[in-house]
């Protein structure tokens, strides 16, 4: 396909066909265009629009975001996924708020400078927020043109990314770069999707590689999988007086920054007699006083299966073996950034 032709077919089916509503579609504002992005990034659009209203609404702009109590933006954050990028924002925010005057920066090289801004969120934000000349690539992109051109090199290697990055430099429309970007996006997201193409009713069918050549199912190339290693949690929830001991994740691994209950972890599923009287040795439990031992909770990370079970016990005298928690009143518990696996056992609590 030629190359200017691309841009010029995206465009058009852009105004005629694209259907795709976003409430921060067409905003010009940088702050706003950088919340979505981080959050789209987590989760899917249908989601990821709850928690960004949740977000503008209680923090309307980038200095009141930088003002907040970490606690309640890892609180609104919940059941992202991913924390560290919350941590970013927090930091990024506060930078912008101190040191810019709470001004966004203006170019893309300044705007990639911001902890947590990778290039794609860069060229997101100089394209939609300063319509600068930067194109996007995310995995839309790196479909559509793949498919588009026939591009057979895998894309998880470093030679396909460097083909895909230099074509979607290419084909960049350099006077509309946020509405070219906007477009492919949503070109890929509503028609050149990863299972089901619309093909019939595609503007690029006669020019596909893809489809010309009955391919498309086998584009884009990927050749690592993703190893995923399941982990064994099991939580103690000792009832004292209407409190439970919690604490927050320090260590450099999953859901840092949020809470936890007291918890076992092992590499294999393990009875929960076994459990139990390891908590018994650490001076957590009696046997005597449990009283409820949780199904199985299955929460899927993109790396990691997470398996939790809950076992509550109401002990008649405070435990030991909990220097390092607080103890809190169960009715607060839903003040405090949990992950999404404690806050479902806590629904059903
Ligand atoms: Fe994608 Fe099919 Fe259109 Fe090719 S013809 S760009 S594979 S939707």
């Amino acid at each position: 396909m030629i190359h200017n032709l691309f841009s010029r077919y995206l465009i058009e089916w852009n105004r005629t066909e694209n259907k795709r509503k976003m409430p921060w579609k067409g905003i010009k504002d940088p702050y706003r265009i950088w919340l979505s992005e981080v959050i789209l990034q987590q989760t899917r659009v249908e989601q990821g629009l709850k928690y960004y209203e949740n977000f503008i609404h209680n923090f309307p702009t980038v200095r009141d975001l930088a003002a907040a109590d970490e606690k309640k933006v890892f609180k609104l954050w919940e059941g992202l996924g991913y924390y560290s990028r919350c941590k970013n924002l927090i930091h990024t925010a506060r930078k912008i708020s101190t040191e810019l005057n709470s001004r966004f920066p203006d170019s893309y090289a300044a705007i990639l400078q911001l902890k947590g801004i990778g290039p794609y969120t860069a060229a997101a934000i100089a394209s939609f927020a300063f319509n600068l000349p930067h194109a996007v690539i995310d995995g839309n992109v790196f479909r559509v043109l793949a498919r588009v051109f026939g591009i057979r090199e895998a894309i998880d290697t470093t030679a396909g990314k460097k083909i895909i990055t230099a074509l979607a430099e290419q084909l960049l429309d350099k006077k509309e770069p946020g509405t070219y970007n906007q477009a492919i996006m949503d070109f890929g997201a509503t028609v050149c999707r990863p299972a089901n193409p619309d093909c019939a009713d595609c503007p690029f069918q006669n020019h596909c590689v893809a489809f010309r050549e009955d391919i498309v199912a086998l584009l884009p190339v990927k050749t690592k999988k993703i190893a995923v290693r399941t982990r064994y949690f099991y939580f103690f929830l000792p009832i004292y007086r209407a409190t439970v001991p919690v604490r927050e994740r320090l260590s450099k691994d999953i859901w840092q920054h949020l809470y936890e209950f007291p918890l076992i972890e092992k590499a294999a599923e393990t009875p929960a007699a076994e459990i139990i009287r390891a908590a018994v040795r650490k001076g957590w439990l009696r046997q005597d006083t449990l009283t409820e031992i949780s199904p199985v909770y299955t929460q899927k990370l993109s790396h990691q299966l997470i398996r939790s079970v809950f076992i509550a016990c109401r002990p008649a005298a405070k435990p030991a073996g909990f220097e390092n928690y607080r103890w809190e009143k169960i009715t607060a518990l839903k003040t405090l950034p949990f992950p999404r696996t404690i806050t479902q056992h806590l629904d059903n609590f």
